[in-house]
């Protein structure tokens, strides 16, 4: 028997329980996908706040600006400092990555909030 659930991410509740591919926690009713699997040994709760490059938190639908020019792997673009990205989406990323969103001629993609301001 494997019942060992990650605590709640926003209230570290352990009450949490599986409800198809998700978890729900039945103190504060928040659902998450449950694909991040275990590994919350390291920065549990860090997680639970994501800052851009100043320290201001982002929230899903904030607008941001690029603070450095960003390659884009296996192609030329780059996206310049200054890039203005409407309506991001906070996500639990490959790697670091931690913001999802469309940038305007280039596409969807994922960047990290560390290269981000908030306006
Ligand atoms: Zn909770």
């Amino acid at each position: 028997m494997n019942d060992s659930l990650p605590p709640c991410p926003e209230c570290s509740s352990e009450y949490t329980y599986e409800m198809g591919a998700l978890l729900v926690c039945p103190e504060c009713a928040h659902e998450w996908s449950a694909s991040a699997d275990t590994d919350t040994g390291a920065d549990t709760g860090a997680d639970a706040v994501v800052k851009d490059a100043v320290g201001n938190v982002l929230a899903d639908g904030d607008t941001v600006t690029v603070v450095k020019d960003l390659k884009i792997k296996g192609s030329s673009t780059v996206i310049k400092v200054g890039t203005k990205v409407r309506g991001i989406r906070l996500v639990n990323g490959v790697g670091d990555h931690d913001i999802d969103c469309k940038v305007d001629g280039v596409g969807p993609m994922q960047l990290k909030s560390s290269v981000v301001k908030k306006i």
